[in-house]
């Protein structure tokens, strides 16, 4: 073990072998780039957003790359074709850009079945016909059996930036509202009912879904009164807004009660002892407005496709002190933490 300054200047201790939990989006990820790939890698100063916003020829575009790796392959509301546009679209469209090109590179294993590749690029091709991008480049590698789990993909999206955009983290301040789109924890609970072969009366699908439709007309109508956006995957809500809090300084606080929460996740998060705040969702999305704003934000929210449930779920409530509360349904308040590490592997 050696030692170096954390994120928030601490010191912590590099680990000597890299776990499941540096993966997991949370608290150990947030230290692993902060140790070993910012102090390399990084322009000074640089946020860790969805999306970078580069420019290019004096036009702002968002910049964004995810890897692939969900196990299984096919699950209930998606599959990993369909994750890999979805992902990467999202990432770009969390920065106010509007998704237009994708790269595509698959790693697969030799006796990977050719039927299912086939019906993995047909849903990648449906998935961003849906999407409005266009897959112009890709790559495939194929490697020794059992040197992949079968199938990995990554993608990496461009976008145009709306004009009209400002979209950044330390933009949010006292009186800003938080909206989601819908129901949260749906699709790391699916996945991982779909790999425990879970028997739980009934469906459980995964959300994956494009938001960039949501995204564009939220900046068409109130411009830079969106103040940053971000797509609760790993870590879920919980890392989200911890993340949000820790780039702005502000305390968020959440509403229980006004979080949208399908009756069935809920009940399976309570059986595999899970935090619903802390489980994925693939096609959700979190709006920081002004709060003047809000009741607007989520007319317009409600008025697009995958954005019917939208709702106001909390606050932002001092600044100052990053840090994420919520009033429960009994009243009392707790506090929402970052995650440590890993929940639940492989879910994305
Ligand atoms: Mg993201």
């Amino acid at each position: 073990m050696s030692e170096s300054k954390g994120i928030d200047g601490d010191m912590i201790n590099k680990p000597e072998f890299i776990t499941l939990s540096h993966g997991a989006g949370g608290l150990l990820s947030q230290q692993l780039i902060a140790q070993e790939f910012a102090p390399l890698l990084a322009r000074a100063g640089q946020p860790l957003n969805d999306a970078a916003v580069i420019t290019l020829g004096g036009v702002r575009v968002a910049f964004s790359t995810d890897s692939f790796t969900v196990s299984p392959l096919f699950f209930p509301g998606g599959d990993i074709g369909s994750l890999a546009v979805h992902g990467t679209v999202n990432d770009v469209a969390m920065m106010g850009g509007e998704p237009r090109f994708l790269s595509l590179a698959i790693v697969v294993e030799e006796g990977f079945p050719t039927a299912d590749l086939h019906r993995l690029v047909q849903s990648v091709a449906e998935a961003a016909k849906r999407c409005g991008v266009d897959v112009v480049t890709g790559d495939t590698k194929v490697v020794e059996r059992g040197a992949v789990d079968g199938l990995f993909i990554n993608t990496t999206g461009l976008g145009v930036v709306y004009e009209q955009a400002d979209i950044d983290p330390a933009r949010v301040g006292l009186g800003d509202a938080v909206l989601i789109n819908g129901t949260i924890a749906d699709h790391g609970v699916a996945v991982m009912c779909a790999r425990e072969e879970l028997d739980v009366g009934g469906e459980i699908r995964s959300d994956s879904a494009p938001v960039a439709d949501i995204v564009g007309k939220l900046i068409e109508v109130l411009g830079d009164r969106v103040h940053a956006l971000r797509d609760p995957t790993r870590g879920g809500l919980a890392a989200t807004l911890n993340e949000i809090a820790g780039q702005a300084d502000v305390m968020i606080r959440l509403d229980e009660s006004t979080l949208p929460m399908k009756p069935q996740v809920v009940g399976v998060c309570e059986i595999l002892g899970l935090n619903p705040l802390q489980v994925a969702c693939e096609g959700k999305f979190l709006a920081f407005v002004d709060g003047a704003a809000a009741d607007n934000a989520l007319a317009i929210m409600k008025s697009v496709t995958n954005g019917e449930q939208a709702a106001i779920i909390g606050e932002v409530t001092a600044v100052g002190s990053a840090q994420v509360q919520m009033r429960t349904a009994l009243g009392t308040t707790r506090l929402v933490e970052m995650p440590p590490g890993e929940l639940l592997p492989r879910i994305c």
